[in-house]
């Protein structure tokens, strides 16, 4: 790692606080949440904006990679915890059904691992969930909770919750 990437993570990390094992981005949001950060001079090639949103940074500062589709598995749009970040695009990091643009539909395909009623369930209990904290955010935990519930990846719940993979069902 460069000198000044590592300088620039340990700022950034710096202006946080732990909440269980988020770490919540204390500095400037935009509309959707997000931590958002003026992108230094010396970054602004590899990201292409002034403006950019914190959690891409530290990504890409400790993995070397501009994520494109990059995702919380805690649900917090603030959070920097590098273990609750996800790079979407990695088809290692989804469950084989859930590959954008290639999954099955509903559960007469065989390679599919959650039916319908599972799917509904899971909405609803996601619902539940967020109405009982604050409704803003989704408790933290809650999607490994459902996860093992159901036998299936973090990330299987979490194109549920965003509803990729599932939205030709009715909700
Ligand atoms: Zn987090």
């Amino acid at each position: 790692m460069h000198e000044r990437h590592s300088v620039l993570l340990r700022k950034l990390l710096s202006r946080t606080v732990f909440d269980g094992t988020c770490r919540i981005w204390q500095g400037a949001l935009n509309s959707d949440g997000y931590g958002n950060m003026s992108i230094p001079v010396w970054l602004r090639e590899e990201f292409g904006h002034k403006y950019g949103k914190v959690h891409r940074v530290v990504f890409f500062l400790s993995t070397g990679v501009i994520a494109k589709e990059l995702m919380h598995t805690c649900d917090r749009p603030p959070c920097l915890e590098m273990a609750h970040l996800v790079n979407g695009t990695h088809k290692e990091n989804m469950h084989d059904s859930m590959d954008k643009g290639r999954f099955p539909r509903g559960s007469t395909n065989g390679t599919s691992r959650l039916t319908e009623a599972d799917v509904q369930e899971i909405r609803q209990a996601l619902a539940e969930a967020r109405a009982s904290w604050s409704g803003k955010y989704l408790p933290r935990g809650i999607f490994p909770a459902l996860a093992r519930r159901y036998n299936v990846s973090v990330y299987c719940i979490r194109s549920v919750h965003v509803g990729e993979a599932w939205r030709w069902l009715a909700p």
